[in-house]
């Protein structure tokens, strides 16, 4: 009856892993996307471009190799937007053509143009050139994904006053940059930027940053950022925005009256769901005001069943990593086939330079529950790796329960951040003990070690565990109420 089973909106990760897993369910699939070339955000303006621009910035300032050879120690003296972008482009094309062969080998029918509805199950594509295709599914994911926030009285000019997208596009490094917001991008692009040699000021109307993440981790963060010479603003909102004639500094007013002057301006502050074009209510549909969808956490089905939507159009936690596993649970539902339940943790990965990685609990929610717990903290300067590779910063924090013994969070900054983080993923959801870090070999040197250095630190306030705790295999027995919560539970309070 329908020409399709399923018409997903969007080739972000969200649409891409929803379209793909479909048709491996041998399912009549379409994929609509408006940009040039399908991959999203996360190809194009967020994820990718935003790593491939840190990882050139990281080695062209030899900014790894500072430890050791000091910090006026470069890889390159001068370094141009043409620099940043070679590398930027050979990944971009790179993830496409993988992209692009994702659905050709597994028949994905794709078509190029803004999609809107016409009625719950009926889709007009409106192609470049004006053509108009009618389309219709049995169901419809939304996978639309988000764009920046341009407040109307930030004079975005795409040259000095920029968004997180035009920011990709520049012809010149700063040599000073007002970035307005401490959010992940903000922050991210803050501190690339600064590695640069920028001279950075990060303006925050709340009184800190990343709220979500360990305070401790945050102020390690902080401390080293402001090391740097970082400037860090909280507690004050930006008031206006304006550019000197002639195509001067920028200069920035903030609501207590001061100014603050620098070349660019990168305006960070949120982004908003990409829903405006979609004539939702033609689908019975509405989002809230900031663009936004509301869903089922546990099939991602709007209120009219049969469309869905996932990834960063239906808010927290808005990662590329979570938007694919979104869209392969709503793809499964749509077309009839149940999906298992997703593991209880997933991580986060802030790409700032130092990263910063987390899973399950921070400090302060297991203070907030009443758990009584244990912490174990490792620094890199510890291991014989971070001496290897001249780590003087990067610690590594982990909490556990002294009921049951088992990790209840793992938070991490320095190098490598965001791979170290999965072992301790994976112990979080192994439900292991903190045994299990003192009872196993690591390879040496690495900085994994650091965490059965955490691991001792907690074991030594901790003591010995009841001795029927299965220790070999780092299973607890032990499913006391001071387990986490599931992370759908935890994104709901954020
Ligand atoms: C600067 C930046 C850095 C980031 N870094 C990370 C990171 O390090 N790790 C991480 O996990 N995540 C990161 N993210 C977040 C990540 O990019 C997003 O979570 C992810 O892209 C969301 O995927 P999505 O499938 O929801 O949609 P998107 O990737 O946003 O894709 C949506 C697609 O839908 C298309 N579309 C919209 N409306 C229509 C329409 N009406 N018709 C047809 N097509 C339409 C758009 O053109 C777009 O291609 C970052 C984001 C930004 C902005």
């Amino acid at each position: 009856m329908y020409q399709y089973d399923l018409i997903v909106i969007g080739s972000g990760p969200a649409g891409r892993r929803a379209a793909i897993q479909a048709a491996k369910l041998e399912k009549r699939v379409l994929v609509v996307e408006q940009g040039r070339r399908v991959g999203g955000v996360s190809v194009h303006t967020g994820t990718i471009p935003s790593k491939t621009l840190r990882e050139t910035a990281l080695n062209l300032t030899g900014w790894r190799e500072r430890g050791f050879y000091g910090r006026s120690y470069r890889v390159k003296q001068e370094i141009s937007a043409e620099d940043l972008r070679r590398r930027l482009l050979i990944t971009l094309d790179h993830e496409v053509e993988v992209l692009e062969h994702q659905f050709s080998r597994n028949r994905v029918h794709q078509l190029r143009g803004r999609a809107s509805f016409v009625d719950p199950h009926t889709l007009d594509i409106e192609k470049t050139d004006g053509e108009i295709v009618r389309v219709t599914g049995a169901s419809v994911l939304l996978a639309v994904g988000t764009r920046p926030y341009r407040p109307p009285h930030i004079p975005f000019d795409n040259d000095a006053v920029l968004d997180s997208d035009e920011l990709l596009e520049i012809k010149r490094v700063p040599r000073s940059m007002i970035v307005v917001g401490a959010g992940v991008i903000g922050i991210e692009y803050a501190t690339i930027f600064s590695a640069l040699d920028t001279q950075v000021t990060v303006v925050e109307p709340r009184d800190s940053m990343l709220d979500f993440i360990d305070k401790e981790i945050v102020e390690d963060f902080t401390y080293q950022l402001r090391d740097r010479n970082m400037k860090l603003i909280f507690g004050q909102a930006v008031e206006a925005v304006q550019r000197e004639e002639g195509g001067g500094k920028c200069r920035v007013t903030l609501k207590s009256g001061r100014t603050l002057q620098a070349e660019m301006v990168l305006f960070a502050a949120g982004r908003v769901g990409a829903t405006d074009s979609l004539n939702l209510a033609a689908a019975g549909l509405e989002a809230d005001n900031r663009g936004r969808l509301k869903v089922d956490p546990e099939t991602f089905q709007t209120a009219v069943p049969h469309i869905y939507a996932a990834g960063d159009v239906v808010g927290f936690p808005s990662l590329a990593s979570t938007s694919m596993e979104q869209g392969r649970i709503a793809a499964r539902h749509a077309v009839g086939v149940p999906a298992s339940e997703p593991p209880q943790y997933f991580p986060y990965g802030i790409y700032a330079v130092p990263e910063i990685s987390t899973c399950g609990l921070t400090e302060e929610e297991v203070l907030q529950r009443g758990i009584p717990y244990e912490t174990g903290i490792a620094h890199f300067r510890e291991t014989s790796r971070g001496h290897i590779m001249g780590l003087d910063t990067g610690m590594l924090k982990m909490i556990f329960s002294l009921k049951t013994r088992r990790l209840l969070g793992v938070h991490i900054v320095g190098e490598g951040a965001t791979e170290l983080v999965h072992i301790g993923q994976a112990v979080l959801n192994l439900k292991g003990t903190v045994e299990y870090f003192v009872e196993n070999t690591f390879n040496y040197p690495t900085l994994a070690e650091a965490y059965k250095i955490a691991g001792l630190d907690a074991w030594n306030r901790m003591g010995e565990g009841p001795k029927e705790a299965p220790v070999a295999t780092g299973q607890s027995t032990d499913t006391a109420a001071d387990v986490p919560s599931d992370t759908k539970k935890k994104a709901a309070s954020k």
